[in-house]
């Protein structure tokens, strides 16, 4: 299939999307609508003040794959199939699907990481790490209210996060990201 590449939208404060309005809270996303791969600027100092992670451009540069993994998705269908199946659902068994979406999105990060291998710096996917690590639900959710409820988990554990973006890094091989079939 033809690869199309999706359009990278900086702001601060709020923009119009596709997806409709969005404001900084939201985070960095990804709109299907209109293939657009929407970051707030403030974000990413937000990544190491409030989210307490180690910082650096690799922070920044797996932030964006990992939403870029979320066009791919879009591209082979993944997302919308895992929307139908979350249908008719419980609560928790559609953030699983969630989950599993999100870990996959992920493992096309680290994918991507392995094939630019020559750009990286030693400390860049240490960088990754601590940027994955520190939106883990797990971590989030600590830090939020102070104890952590798994089954409200919609993007994974730190250790999951990193798990998967380790795994594409180290097999570089797309077809090892089944990420539905391995968590549960
Ligand atoms: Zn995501």
């Amino acid at each position: 299939m033809q690869y199309k590449k999706p359009i990278l939208v900086l702001f601060t404060g709020s923009v119009e999307t596709a997806c409709g309005g969005a404001s900084s809270a939201s985070g960095p996303f990804y709109c299907p609508g209109d293939q657009k791969v929407y970051m707030d600027l403030a974000f990413f100092d937000e990544l190491q003040t409030k989210f307490g992670a180690s910082g650096g451009d690799f922070a920044t540069a797996y932030v964006i794959a990992h939403e870029v993994g979320h066009h791919i998705q879009t591209l082979l269908g993944t997302s919308a199939k895992m929307r139908q199946a979350q249908q008719g659902k419980s609560e928790a068994d559609a953030n699983k699907l969630s989950v599993a979406l999100e870990l996959q999105a992920d493992f096309y990060a680290g994918v991507w990481a392995k094939y630019n291998q020559e750009n990286l710096d030693i400390g860049d996917i240490d960088e990754a790490l601590s940027a994955a690590q520190a939106v883990g639900d797990d971590a989030i959710q600590k830090r939020m209210q102070g104890h952590v409820v798994p089954e409200s988990f919609t993007h994974g554990t730190s250790e999951q996060r990193k798990y998967w973006f380790m795994k594409g890094y180290t097999t570089g091989d797309i077809r090892q990201g089944d990420t539905f079939s391995e968590v549960d």
